[in-house]
């Protein structure tokens, strides 16, 4: 089974002339067919914990590992890290001019396969996703990424989830400006995803809205650049309740 591990990660982020520690030591493992949600306030260095399991170049690690079933992640290339089986939302957030969301997806289930996926099941399989997802067939045909409302951008990931089949998913605020109807068809989308079992998914999430249509396995809660605290899905609902305030107050945090 595909484990993805992070061990005291620590990454630096270059602004206004200086270096400045984001990631001070995280710690998670994740293995196929667990669903975790790491959830924080804003500023505490979620999405930099995503871009830097991306590979972003903007993002230097400067300390601990990142392994995909033993193999070392920090030195593949964002291309080898995809072949490897990890997905990552904000992997393709830019527009790809003259490239259709059809052609993007096989090109991109060739690299991950091996081996380019038969042209006739091929078809029915993304037809049937894109269903699945309530989108409308011409989708298939628009250039990625281009003029894609928020929502849009959405679906297409989860396309690309179901699709690609990855070992260890993640996505980054996957939730944030949907309407309560994507909200729903997004979900629905990972909570499928999951039920294969062969995928592990890292939900990252401000809110705890998704997580009433998402149960997730394991919650960890992310203060100033690590994981404060874990549990099951009852934080989630700590969370809702009571906040982020609990883990944020006087500035400095001890686990
Ligand atoms: P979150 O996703 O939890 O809201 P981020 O990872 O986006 O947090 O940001 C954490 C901190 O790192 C913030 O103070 C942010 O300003 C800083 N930061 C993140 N990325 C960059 C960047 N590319 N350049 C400069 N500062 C950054
Ligand atoms: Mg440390
Ligand atoms: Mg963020």
């Amino acid at each position: 089974m595909a484990t993805l591990e992070i061990r005291d990660l620590h990454v630096t982020v270059e602004a206004d002339n200086a270096t400045k520690e984001i990631l001070k030591g995280v710690d998670l493992t994740v293995k196929q067919g667990e669903t975790h949600a790491i959830m924080g306030p804003n500023g505490s260095g979620k999405s930099t914990l995503a871009y830097s399991l991306a590979g972003h170049p903007k993002y230097t690690i400067t300390g601990g590992t990142v392994t995909l079933d033993g193999e070392d992640v920090l030195e593949m290339s964002v291309d080898e890290r995809a072949r490897a089986g990890l997905f990552l939302a904000m992997q393709y957030p830019v527009e790809v001019p003259g490239v259709s969301v059809s052609n993007f997806l096989r090109t991109s289930a060739t690299a991950i396969r091996g081996e380019a996926p038969k042209l006739r099941t091929w078809v029915k399989e993304v037809k049937e996703a894109m269903e699945r997802l309530n989108m409308d067939p011409s989708f298939a045909e628009r250039n990625v990424n281009e003029g894609f409302s928020g929502g849009e951008k959405k679906r297409h990931e989860i396309l690309q989830l179901e699709l690609l089949k990855p070992k260890v998913a993640i996505l980054d605020e996957t939730d944030s400006g949907l309407d309560v109807d994507a909200l729903r068809v997004v979900s629905e989308g990972v909570n499928r995803v999951r039920e294969s079992g062969e995928v592990g998914t890292l939900l990252i999430t401000h809110y705890t809205r998704i997580l009433r249509y998402i149960k997730p396995d394991y919650v960890h809660v992310f203060s100033a650049g690590r994981i404060v605290e874990s549990g099951g899905a009852e934080l989630a609902d700590k969370l809702e309740n009571e906040g982020y305030e609990v883990y944020t107050k006087g500035g400095s945090v001890s686990g």
